[in-house]
């Protein structure tokens, strides 16, 4: 990843890729706290657009709120960067990591003369989960670890901290032969992916579980404004996990993963054991809206 061509945004400046490096006194990689976010940009009709980067931008400043971190630029300055990093690496499709973290001016936890930076850094990455899968779907297990208890680090924060629990059951899933985890929450109802939000189908309606153990997610919002526009039924709900073994059809979102369906859970067929019609027909549809291919929701895209 990091002997390559490019150059990455650092602190208000462009530098090159393998000069974007810290110290390993830097106070983020010892103990997690800090923010960051996944977006994604698509090549439309018009050029490469962004999408929906300033609910991402939005998204970080409330996960910088929650730590109590203070990001140094505005929020129109970093939108601007993210376009950048997408125009100067010359790239027509792309996914684009942002950070806030604590910087190496001090050490323990009690650090309080810490400065915050942030980087920018964006390159190709394909299908998250395989492209096959996307009209296959994936195998996925009930993982052995607990979602992050909402009062033990905050679920409404995208914090570098958090995807300890999500590592951990990400590892045992492909250890054991699965392509993904499905985390419950501490009371037993299924609660997210290892880095993606939860949708079932049954009967014709759409269920999701409702954020208070998940992350907001920003491809979970758009998938439930463009269903309901397609005048289907969505409900946030408590979801148990035989329901998910008797659903009709399931699948996870994410800006990494897109819309990508899930066949089976802890070795249940769900449904046909294949994507499901409403799946594919929400997959489109996203696929759609970010390749810039539908009239409606241009708000949603940010042109580099
Ligand atoms: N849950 C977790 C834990 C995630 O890491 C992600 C990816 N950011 C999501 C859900 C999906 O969020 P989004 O659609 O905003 O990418």
């Amino acid at each position: 990843m990091d002997d390559r061509d490019g150059l990455i945004w650092l602190d208000g400046k462009w530098v090159e890729w393998r000069e974007a490096k810290v110290h390993v006194l830097t106070h983020t990689l010892h103990y997690g706290a800090g923010v960051f976010e996944g977006l994604r940009a698509y090549k439309t009709e018009q050029g490469t657009a962004i999408f929906r980067l300033a609910e991402h931008t939005d998204r970080l400043f409330r996960s910088a709120k929650i730590l109590n971190m203070t990001i140094p630029y505005a929020k129109e300055e970093l939108n601007q960067a993210h376009c950048e990093a997408v125009s100067k690496n010359n790239l027509e499709t792309a996914y684009i990591r942002s950070m806030c973290f604590y910087g190496s001016e001090g050490m323990g936890l009690r650090a309080d003369n810490l400065q915050v930076h942030v980087m920018i850094a964006a390159w190709q990455w394909g299908a998250y989960l395989g492209v096959e899968n996307m009209e296959r779907g994936i195998r996925v297990r009930t993982s052995s670890y607990t979602r992050n208890h909402v009062n033990s680090t905050m679920c409404k924060a995208k914090a570098n901290g958090n995807y300890i629990n999500s590592i951990l059951a990400l590892q045992e899933a492909l250890a054991t032969g699965y392509d993904e985890a499905l985390l419950l929450d501490h009371e037993g109802f299924a609660a997210e992916g290892s880095g993606e939000n939860l949708f079932i189908v049954r009967n014709g309606k759409i269920y999701t579980p409702e954020t208070t153990s998940a992350l907001e997610g920003i491809t979970r919002d758009t998938v439930i404004t463009i269903a309901r526009e397609q005048g289907l039924e969505v409900s946030e709900k408590r979801i148990t996990r035989d329901e998910i073994y008797v659903a009709d059809e399931a699948f996870f979102t994410g800006s990494a993963a897109e819309v990508t369906p899930i066949r089976e859970l802890d070795g249940r067929s769900i449904g046909n054991g294949t994507r499901g019609p409403i799946t594919e027909k929400l997959q489109t549809l996203y696929f759609d809206y970010v390749h810039g291919r539908r009239a409606d929701h241009q708000e949603w895209l940010s042109y580099v």
